[in-house]
């Protein structure tokens, strides 16, 4: 008899409670080994005056059982409200969403009828730390922020994926043609990465491209690892085209805790109707299961679920005149399912997960580069005329330390030699450079500042110019 492995649920909002009560009863009667502890979560726990929608006492269960299989919530309307996933998500660092997009065709219809993707998005960084600014009258700006080990846990998970489930060839999808230091230590450490598993194909494709394929021809990619905003947006397109969102589930995975649920909402129109569909909840409980080290109940459960959609058993969001044999609700899908424990499906392909430790992801240990500065790009807030005229404002306060090179506005060179057709806004890069290709100090760019503020050039934020063992860190294309 296996432990009962201490697990917390959230029964969630609108047909949450309706799906996680189906969800559960399979898995018990699966013979799932597992101690339930019981959370509340969303729109009560907001009602009460809980901004984030979950309490302290909540995510001491979190910390405690490391493992959380949630149904969906209702996020209320209006500001003052934190999503409750991204507090999960950021208080325990998941940083990877995994989300098989698998086709059942002909049991459901879709366009792509053998498509088997699984993406792995990373689930922390880029624009999504939320450090946005409005800096001047016309110009708002979002930091888009991408860590070394940030990209090589995300990659090594997507091959560790790749490896205990047998996939063959892992993508990744970026744009490091034009954001050539973000997307482009993505794709080197992806790269980096893929080196150590040679049994495993690995690929890059620009993401627009990509994009195409994925939605044209989806069954030419098997795991694709990507950044966080192009893994948001594809990871809707990937399970929408394989035939329904309401049949996905998802992992969130970290270092230490992890989350399981339904990449659907709440469905508020739909709750309290025994109509919704359980299986996005129960396929996200089954990756669940895995994790836990239940790989045959994950087994079992995941087959008696084909057999039973094969079988034409569906509720109503896919209820095909054609195809299905049976319309039902949630609570008969659910003993159907149970109905079917310890049978295979005949025509979709039958999963058989092995026993394995959950993945575990290292990141390597690397010496600190040797920095210098090489110089400063000063930004202003400035709305007086041409960039000649701002660069004449601004050379007398130069100085001998430092050259002015370059003034851009939204990334485009404007001076010297730009070009009277390019739009200017009032927020402007003004790049200073250490004369000769020589290095500077942090107290001669302040002191620039100092003069440039004396001069009424108030200088709105900065970037230091620096260069990392030797190779200057910054882009310097189209001129700069
Ligand atoms: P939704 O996914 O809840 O529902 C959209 C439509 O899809 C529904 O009207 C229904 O027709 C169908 N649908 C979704 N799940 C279904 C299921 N299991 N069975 C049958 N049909 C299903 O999206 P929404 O209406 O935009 O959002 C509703 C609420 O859910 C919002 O408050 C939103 O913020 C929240 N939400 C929560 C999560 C989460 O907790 N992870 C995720 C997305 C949305």
């Amino acid at each position: 008899m296996t432990t009962p492995v201490p697990i917390t649920v959230a029964r969630g909002d609108g047909i949450g409670p309706e799906i996680m009560d189906a969800t559960l009863r399979i898995l018990d009667a699966a013979g799932a080994a597992l101690d339930i502890d019981e959370i509340a979560i969303g729109e009560a726990v907001y009602a009460s005056g809980n901004p984030a929608g979950i309490s302290n006492e909540s995510l001491e269960s979190l910390r405690r059982t490391k493992v959380f299989l949630k149904a969906p919530i209702t996020t209320p309307q209006g500001g003052g409200f934190k999503s409750l996933n991204v507090t999960v998500r950021k208080t325990f660092g998941l940083f990877a969403n995994i989300r098989p997009c698998v086709a059942y065709a002909p049991f459901v219809s879709t366009k792509h009828p053998v498509m088997d993707v699984v993406i792995v998005r990373e689930n922390e960084e880029d624009l999504y730390a939320g450090i946005e600014h409005q800096q001047t009258d016309e110009v708002v700006q979002c930091l888009k922020l991408i860590s070394r080990p940030g990209c090589e846990r995300i990659a090594r998970y997507g091959f560790e994926y790749a490896r205990v489930h047998g996939r063959k060839k892992v993508t990744a999808f970026t744009k490091d043609n034009i954001m050539k230091m973000t997307d482009g230590l993505f794709h080197k450490v992806f790269d980096e990465v893929a080196a150590e598993y040679p049994e495993i194909e690995s690929e890059h494709w620009i993401v627009d491209i990509g994009a195409a394929k994925l939605a044209d021809t989806p069954e030419m990619f098997d795991v694709i690892v990507l950044p966080n905003l192009y893994g948001d947006i594809l990871s809707d397109v990937a399970a929408q085209i394989a035939g329904s969102v309401g049949l996905a589930g998802s992992a969130n995975i970290g270092a230490e805790v992890s989350m399981f649920e339904a990449i659907h909402g709440s469905a508020p129109r739909r709750a309290g109707q025994n109509l919704a569909n359980p299986s996005g909840l129960l396929l996200g409980a089954v990756q669940m299961l895995v994790h836990i080290g239940q790989s045959d109940v994950a087994t079992k459960v995941h087959n008696a679920w084909l057999r039973t959609i094969e079988d034409g058993v569906h509720t109503y969001d896919i209820f095909d005149e054609g195809v299905s044999t049976e319309k039902v609700g949630t609570k008969e899908f659910a003993d159907a399912v149970i109905a079917r424990i310890g049978q295979t499906p005949q025509t979709l392909k039958a999963v058989a997960y092995v026993a394995t430790e959950p993945i575990s992801v290292k990141v390597t240990e690397r010496a600190p580069a040797a920095k210098t500065q090489l110089g400063i790009d000063v930004f202003l807030h400035w709305k007086d005329g041409a960039p000649d005229d701002l660069a004449q404002r601004i050379l007398p306060t130069v100085g001998d330390e430092l050259e002015l090179v370059m003034l851009s506005n939204r990334g485009q060179k404007v001076w010297p030699g730009g070009a009277p057709e390019t739009l200017t806004t009032d927020h402007w890069r003004c790049r200073f450079l250490a004369p000769n290709g020589g290095t500077t100090t942090t107290m001669a760019t302040l002191e620039l500042q100092q003069r440039m503020t004396e001069a009424g050039l108030e200088p709105i934020k900065t970037e230091g110019l620096f260069a990392l063992d030797g190779e200057p860190a910054f882009t310097r294309g189209q001129g700069q």
